[in-house]
């Protein structure tokens, strides 16, 4: 669906970028409120990108590979390519501002904030904390603010959401000072988390209110403790490492490991951090790949034994985190895993009886909205998580209080 350009639309454009890939989506703002018209990407930027771009119902309006003369090589080139193929769509809309995802936010930014260049310098000493993501974010700020001056510019965090946890949740058992430099338990994933809790309050006042635990099971995963809305505790901490395993990376890991490879092992950091971000989770263990489907279709040992973690450390910290909010009234599944692994999800919730979670074995099969069996306390649910969406929210809002 193009934006007519006799109708003068407004629209807003989000864009998520990772370190070789530029995630993007418009939405057009219509008296519905925001609309979803196109999104897509480039990935492998930096070495053989791919270009995708889809309309609202996901239907593939261009996909194309590059010859090397012609691939863009750095997120400005890529964002290039993007606004030259959205161009003709959204010829004659107004482009309101552009909102962009930033994985870290640090102690101080608890909320989206309209770019300046004292918030750049902000974002910039925050590198240190989330190396592999933030200056991809902050690349993609630059590269947006060079093709649209003047526009507004407004950064959302995955970590603000997080930033309603108390001391004793957000902190870890070292001595004052290193949770003065910065050292605590950001969390990550906040804008699904928030994304989640406005759609579930919107749909019923009650889940608004309720202790809520959100299991977000991507290639990524996290959970989170939600009450009256806001995060109380989450399973990731000061890096996207922590928590339950993932599709490559280890998750919760007793420190020492960490020690026990540096001055035994006599591996270098860097060694550990390739380990532990790219050759662990689910891919490490299964020995076949980090994707669900692959590993339950391979059945071999070793995949089972990588199926069996992850669903006994997901429902430990269900348990852990219902001990955080003194309780749970609804358990949501989201993203890849959570949305789809249906198998995955019988295995992480059977034995959560104890709290009043049982899935009705039909509707889970069925992956439908709501899994859990008549009558039990606890109700289960699956829902579409949407970033891009909580982004668009979030600029929305922002310009319309300027
Ligand atoms: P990301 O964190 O990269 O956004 P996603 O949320 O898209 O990841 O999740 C991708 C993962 O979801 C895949 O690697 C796979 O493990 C899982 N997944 C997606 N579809 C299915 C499915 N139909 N059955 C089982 N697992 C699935």
């Amino acid at each position: 669906m193009t934006m007519s350009p006799q109708a003068k639309t407004d629209a807003l454009l989000v864009l998520n970028a990772g370190s070789s890939s530029l995630k993007f989506a418009v939405f057009a703002l219509t008296g519905q409120g925001l609309v979803q018209r196109h999104d897509g990407q480039m990935e492998g930027i930096g070495a053989a990108p791919r270009f995708m771009l889809c309309d609202a119902t996901g239907a593939k309006l261009a996909e194309r590979s590059f010859t090397e003369a012609e691939a863009p090589k750095d997120h400005q080139g890529a964002l290039g390519v993007i606004l030259q193929a959205l161009k003709p769509l959204i010829d004659g809309a107004t482009i309101r501002a552009i909102g962009h995802r930033v994985v870290h936010g640090g102690r101080d930014l608890s909320a989206p904030v309209l770019i300046k260049p004292a918030i750049m310098a902000q974002l910039r000493a925050l590198v240190p904390l989330a190396p592999l993501h933030q200056p991809h974010n902050l690349a993609g700020i630059e590269a947006a603010a060079r093709h649209f001056p003047g526009v507004a510019q407004i950064a959302c965090f995955d970590t603000a959401f997080h930033r309603t946890q108390s001391h004793a949740a957000a902190s870890f058992a070292l001595p004052p000072r290193f949770y003065e430099q910065g050292i605590l338990r950001y969390g990550f994933h906040g804008l699904s988390y928030e994304y989640i809790a406005r759609r579930l309050a919107a749909e019923d006042a009650a889940l608004g209110q309720a202790r809520l635990i959100v299991a977000h099971l991507g290639n990524g995963a996290s959970l989170c403790a939600i009450e009256g809305g806001q995060s109380r505790a989450t399973t990731m901490g000061f890096t996207a490492l922590d928590g339950v395993p993932m599709g490559t990376r280890s998750g919760q890991l007793d420190p020492g490991v960490v020690l026990h490879m540096l001055d035994s092992l006599k591996m270098n950091s860097a060694e550990i951090a390739h380990l532990l971000y790219h050759d662990s989770g689910l891919k490490g263990m299964s020995g076949i790949s980090q994707d669900v489907r692959e590993i339950e279709a391979a059945g071999t040992e070793a995949a089972e034994a990588a199926l069996d973690h992850f669903a006994f450390r997901v429902r430990r910290e269900i348990g852990a985190l219902a001990a955080s909010i003194g309780g749970v009234d609804a358990l949501v599944f989201t993203a890849g895993i959570g949305e789809n692994a249906h198998k995955l999800r019988a295995r992480i919730c059977a034995g959560l009886g104890f709290l009043g979670i049982n899935l009705d074995p039909e509707a889970n099969a069925a992956n439908r909205p709501e899994i859990g069996r008549a009558g039990c306390p606890v109700r289960v649910l699956i829902r579409h998580t949407d970033e891009e969406a909580m982004i668009a929210e979030h600029a929305l809002e922002l310009i319309s209080a300027a």
